[in-house]
C-alpha cells in the first residue's frame, strides 16, 4: 500500500495537530511526514535574502526538535531540499505516494505551492488549523468579516465564542513504509544545518544560549508552563507596551510563528489559569492580542491576493517610494535615535517589541516615504517570529491600505521616545558604540 506524505508546513508540531490526525485516520497504514526547506540563501524582490540568520538558526532549532519527537514514535521526518511544488512530486513519484495531506495556508505563495502539488496530479487534502478560532463558527460568512478589527472583537465576545479543547499530541505514529529508501537528492541531514547557532546578545528580549530561548515544540510548551506557574499574565497589562526584556510581554510568538505551539493549546492553559488564580486585565489582554492574530487570518481568508498588491486595498495607487530611505532605515542610519536603535535590535537579534514594530513600520512609510512591501520584507528577514498573515496585516494597517477606514497610523517619534523610554535607556543599550 503506498504511503500517505504528511507535509509539515507552518504547523511544526505533534500536539494539537488536526491535519496530522487526518493523514494517520482511515486507510493510512503508512507514513512519510516531510518538511521542504526553500532555498535559505534566496533573495528576496528588495535584494536581500528572506531568510535571515536569526530565523534560520530558530528553524533549523524547531526542526531539530521534531525530528526528535517523532523519531520517538518511530516514524521520522524526512527533510527535503527545495520548494515544495518541485521536490513533493519527485518525492511521491521515488516512493510511489499519491496522496498529500497538509495544513491550509490562505497566504498566495502557500496556495501556489498547493495549486502546483495538484497541477502535478497528486492529491492534496488541505486541513486549516493555524487560528483560535474556526472560521466556519464565525457570526458571518469571511466575506462578509467587519473591516475593523474592534467590530470583528466585539462580536466574538457577543457571541461567546471560543475554539475547540486542543488535541494530544499522538502516543503513535503508522510507521515509515518497510524497506524505503530515498534517494540520496531528496534528503537533508538536519546535522549539517545545526552548525550555526543564533548569537548569544545578553541585551535581547529573546536571548539564546544556554538556559535561554530555543525553537521546538518542547522548549515552546515548557515557555508557556513557565509564564503560567510565574504569573506573568497578571502584569501583562501593564507592562505589555515595554520595549526590553524578556517578560514584559509573554514571547509566545517565535513558537507560534513556527508552529511550535498552537494558539489553542496556549488559550486552552491560560482558561486553565484563569479558573485557578482568577481571571485578570492582563489574562484578557492576551486574549485580545490573540484575536488579532486571527482577525489577519481571516482577513486574508478574505481578501486572499488582493492584500498582497502594491495599493493593497485601498483604491490609491503606492506613490513613488524612496530607496535610499529605506536603505537608511534598514541601516539602522536613519538619524533618529530611537527608530536607528530599534533597527539595529531588530537586526541583531531577531526580535522587536510591538511598540517599537509599530514606531519603525510608521517611521519607514510616513517619514521616509519608503514602500511598505519592501519593510515587510526586511521583518520578514529577519524576525525569528516571522508570520506572514500577522506580518502582512500589520503592515497594510499602518500603511492605511487595509480595510480600516481610518486610513493608517502616524505615530510621532519624539512623543513615544519621551513616553516609553523617558530616561534613554533603550536608546543606550542600542546606541551604535
Ligand atoms: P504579546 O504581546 O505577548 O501578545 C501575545 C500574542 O498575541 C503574540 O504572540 C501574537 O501571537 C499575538 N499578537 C500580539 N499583537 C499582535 C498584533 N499586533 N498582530 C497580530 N498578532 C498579535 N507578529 C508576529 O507574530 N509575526 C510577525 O511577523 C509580526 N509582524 C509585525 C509587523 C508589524 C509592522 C507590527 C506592528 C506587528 C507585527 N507583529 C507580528 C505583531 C506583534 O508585534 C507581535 O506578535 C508581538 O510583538 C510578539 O511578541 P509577544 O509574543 O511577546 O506578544
Amino acid at each position: 500500500m503506498s504511503p500517505v506524505l504528511f507535509w509539515f508546513r507552518h504547523d511544526l508540531r505533534l500536539h494539537d495537530q488536526p491535519a496530522l490526525l487526518q493523514a494517520c485516520s482511515g486507510e493510512a497504514q503508512y507514513l512519510v511526514p516531510v518538511f521542504c526547506l526553500p532555498d535559505l540563501e534566496a533573495a528576496s524582490p528588495w535584494g536581500f535574502t528572506r531568510v535571515g540568520p536569526h530565523r534560520r538558526a530558530w528553524l533549523v532549532e524547531t526542526l531539530q526538535d521534531l525530528a526528535d519527537q517523532l523519531a520517538q514514535r518511530g516514524c521520522p521526518l524526512l527533510v527535503c531540499p527545495g520548494p515544495a511544488a518541485v521536490t513533493l512530486p519527485r518525492l511521491a513519484a521515488a516512493l510511489g505516494a499519491r496522496r498529500v495531506v497538509c495544513e491550509e495556508i490562505a497566504a498566495p505563495e502557500e496556495q501556489d505551492e498547493v495549486e502546483a502539488l495538484r497541477a502535478a496530479g497528486l492529491s492534496v487534502h488541505t486541513v486549516w488549523h493555524g487560528s483560535l478560532l474556526d472560521p466556519a463558527w464565525l457570526p458571518w460568512a469571511v466575506s462578509d468579516l467587519p473591516a475593523t478589527f474592534t467590530a470583528f472583537r466585539q462580536a466574538v465576545e457577543r457571541a461567546q465564542l471560543s475554539p475547540p479543547e486542543p488535541l494530544p499530541a499522538p502516543s503513535t505514529l503508522p510507521p515509515w513504509p518497510p524497506g524505503l529508501s530515498v534517494p540520496p537528492a531528496l534528503c537533508l541531514d538536519l546535522a549539517g544545518f545545526g552548525s550555526v547557532p543564533r548569537p548569544v546578545d545578553p541585551r535581547s528580549s529573546i536571548p539564546a544560549g544556554e538556559g535561554g530561548f530555543r525553537g521546538g515544540e518542547t522548549e515552546g510548551l515548557a515557555h508557556l508552563a513557565r509564564y503560567l506557574v510565574r504569573r506573568l499574565p497578571d502584569s501583562y497589562k501593564q507592562t505589555r507596551n515595554g520595549l526590553s526584556g524578556p517578560d514584559y510581554s509573554s514571547k509566545w510568538s517565535p513558537w507560534l510563528s513556527t508552529g511550535a505551539l498552537s494558539a489553542r493549546r496556549i488559550l486552552a492553559e491560560l482558561r486553565r489559569y484563569e479558573a485557578e488564580h482568577g481571571a485578570t486585565e492582563g489574562s484578557y489582554w492576551l486574549w485580545f492580542e490573540l484575536l488579532w492574530r486571527d482577525y489577519f487570518r481571516f482577513l486574508h481568508l478574505q481578501h486572499g491576493r488582493r492584500l498582497y498588491r502594491a495599493r493593497g486595498l485601498a483604491s490609491h495607487p503606492n506613490p513613488p517610494q524612496d530607496a535610499e530611505g529605506f536603505e537608511r532605515w534598514r541601516q539602522a542610519a536613519t538619524g533618529e535615535p530611537l527608530v536607528d536603535a530599534a533597527m539595529r535590535e531588530l537586526r541583531d537579534t531577531g526580535y522587536l517589541s510591538n511598540r517599537l514594530r509599530q514606531v519603525v513600520a510608521s517611521y519607514l512609510l510616513h517619514e521616509l516615504r519608503g514602500d511598505w512591501r519592501a519593510g515587510a520584507a526586511w521583518f520578514e528577514a529577519c524576525l525569528v517570529d516571522y508570520d506572514v498573515y500577522s506580518n502582512q496585516g500589520n503592515w497594510l494597517y499602518i500603511a492605511g491600505r487595509g480595510t480600516d477606514p481610518r486610513g493608517g497610523r502616524r505615530f510621532n517619534v519624539v512623543r513615544q521616545a519621551a513616553e516609553h523610554d523617558p530616561d534613554g535607556a533603550y536608546q543606550r543599550l542600542w546606541s551604535a558604540a
